[in-house]
């Protein structure tokens, strides 16, 4: 969640309330926390607020279950009360990344919501904010990974741009059977509210939450129109307020089913706010969508009727539900395949998924470099080599060059230049730069072994500047298959799951180069063959590495070339 500090400044905020943290901090009264709270009593980060809530009747929808209104108004004031903590002055809610609900709570039950300051984003030239440090291995992640957070906040009406503009998403209507269809009108719901005090805080700000409560309402009953059932909430998209609100505001809430599909539906709700009846131009304060489904009596989602939209605006909405609907599934489909091993290493490349792809795969990197176990394993002259052991061997090297960070970030990005340095790469195409960030290139190495085959690789890379002083360049690299890139008899296909560089500015003409490689199974084979030669097999690429950033320090950068 992201809170508005004044006017001036936005701050980073945890969405601790994704499915995986809300299932962890839900516990029946006798189990209570107490073992969290034993755990905290060692390290308790200085912007975390907690909030404890006993589900009585009056939280409760018709099937005795805590209405997500309730729960995202708790979230809510936990989360700006967290950042009031770190600011020293009043917040309100700015934007909130996805939540998904994938359980429900009951009466009798106790909600633990924790809260904390993941990292503080200044968007104006005004530093007031102080900058939040990182401690544990945790916040050191999550710090890490706000930012890419906030990249995909950023690009994210880009993406359904560019899916509506280059994937034809069919227009199925003339195939669905139109007996069975509703037209949207019959959906459409128009609601008002008066903010009064205790929808506000000490400012007269509303609250996000509440606003969010209301959202959720209209929308449950524009779905129920669609089903004559009681619809369930699976998902809320992110979204961000495009203005404050404050006490005395008369906020209209409209929302329509914007499309159904086999078992779930998306709503879209819109809120605009006046002040006094005569206004003539009302104030957009949000919008959001929301997905549905019916659960019949075993909790299995029910069969949808279709929903035939209105021409024009009903049309368009219908279309980008549809592709909101996409980059869904295949996010969905992507954490799926990112967390089981034996599945592929590689994630297909879609340009509806991309965001996510180079999302995780920045994440996935900043998550190895967070970790608080890395060991020291040798130190030769100026480069230090560590070892991670957990599921798989990591292995990071570090070394500190004489040419400046931008120089490194611009020849180490651009993996054509690899095999000037690096013998584990024969050859390299780029395959496609999919825009200023991310490449995806297509690597040939050398066999491993004498009757081996030589070995290829389809990788994407994801470059990072950094997002404030204090933060890393980040080069991310990972695998994924791309339909015009098959495995062939020629090469034997590898993958990497995650490995890149990380860069620190240390000084002008001063850079600390980090290189991190998770080893994958196939790796591991290597490594476990020649566990020897390995120290003075990284040891020696990274040395021609430094040779090769020295040698070229003076190049002009590519994108000055162009000027
Ligand atoms: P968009 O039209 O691009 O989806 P808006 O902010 O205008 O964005 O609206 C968000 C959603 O709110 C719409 O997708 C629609 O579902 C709902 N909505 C907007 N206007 C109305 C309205 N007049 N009546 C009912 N629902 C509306």
């Amino acid at each position: 969640m992201i809170q508005n500090v004044g006017n001036q400044l936005r701050r980073g905020f945890a969405s601790m309330f994704s499915g995986r943290t809300s299932r962890k901090s839900i516990s029946h009264p006798e189990s209570g926390g107490a073992s969290a709270m034993a755990e905290d009593e060692e390290y308790r980060n200085p912007t975390e607020v907690q909030m404890s809530q006993l589900v009585l009747p009056c939280h409760t929808n018709h099937r005795g279950e805590l209405s997500v209104g309730q729960l995202l108004k708790w979230i809510d004031t936990t989360a700006c009360l967290s950042a009031e903590r770190h600011a020293g002055c009043p917040c309100v809610t700015a934007s909130m990344d996805d939540i998904y609900f994938d359980h429900t709570i009951s009466v009798g039950q106790v909600v633990n919501i924790k809260a904390k300051v993941n990292r503080a984003f200044n968007s104006s030239m005004e530093g007031k904010l102080k900058q939040v440090t990182p401690l544990t291995e945790e916040e050191k992640t999550e710090h890490g990974v706000a930012a890419e957070r906030r990249r995909m906040r950023l690009v994210y009406a880009d993406t359904i741009k560019d899916l509506l503009s280059h994937c034809a998403i069919q227009d199925d209507l003339d195939n669905k059977d139109c007996s069975n269809m509703v037209p949207a009108e019959k959906t459409r719901v128009e609601s008002v509210e008066l903010v009064l005090p205790p929808h506000a805080n000490h400012q007269g700000n509303t609250f996000g939450g509440q606003i969010m409560a209301w959202m959720e309402n209209v929308a449950t009953i524009a779905a129920s129109r669609l089903c004559h059932a009681h619809p369930t909430l699976k998902a809320i998209e992110m979204f961000h307020f495009r203005g404050p609100s404050q006490v005395g505001d008369r906020l209209v809430l409209k929302a329509i089913v914007n499309n159904a599909f086999k078992h779930s539906m998306e709503v879209g709700v819109c809120v605009e706010a006046y002040r006094q009846e005569a206004e003539k131009q009302r104030r957009h304060i949000n919008s959001a969508f929301m997905t549905f489904v019916v659960l019949d009596k075993d909790d299995q989602p029910q069969k949808l009727p279709w929903i035939r939209p209105q021409p024009g605006e009903g049309e368009r909405r219908y279309r980008e539900a549809s592709a909101r609907r996409k980059i869904r599934l295949d996010r969905k489909y992507l954490v799926v395949s990112c967390k089981q091993l034996e599945v592929a290493l590689s994630v297909p490349w879609d340009p509806s998924n991309q965001v996510y792809l180079s999302y995780y795969n920045v994440s996935s990197l900043k998550t190895l470099m967070a970790k608080d176990n890395w060991v020291l394993s040798m130190e030769t002259g100026e480069v230090r080599l560590y070892t991670l052991e957990e599921e798989f061997l990591s292995i990071h090297l570090e070394m500190v060059v004489q040419v400046d960070a931008a120089q490194v970030f611009q020849l180490l990005s651009d993996l054509r230049r690899r095999p000037e340095w690096d013998k584990h790469y024969r050859s390299v195409e780029l395959v496609q730069q999919v825009d200023e960030d991310d490449a995806i290139y297509h690597v040939i190495s050398p066999a491993l072994g004498a009757n081996a085959k030589p070995q290829d690789f389809v990788i994407l890379a994801s470059r990072r500047k950094p997002c404030d002083n204090g933060d890393p360049y980040v080069i991310a690299l990972r695998s994924v298959t791309l339909p015009t890139h098959h495995e062939t008899p020629e090469y034997q296909r590898g993958e990497t799951l995650c490995s890149g560089f990380c860069l620190w500015r240390e000084g002008d003409q001063l850079t600390k180069v980090s290189y991190y490689n998770q080893a994958t199974p196939g790796f591991l084979n290597y490594v476990t063959t020649n566990v020897a030669g390995l120290s003075s097999e990284f040891y020696n690429t990274f040395k021609s590495c430094e040779s090769f950033l020295l040698d070229n320090r003076n190049d002009l950068a590519p994108s000055l070339q162009t000027l």
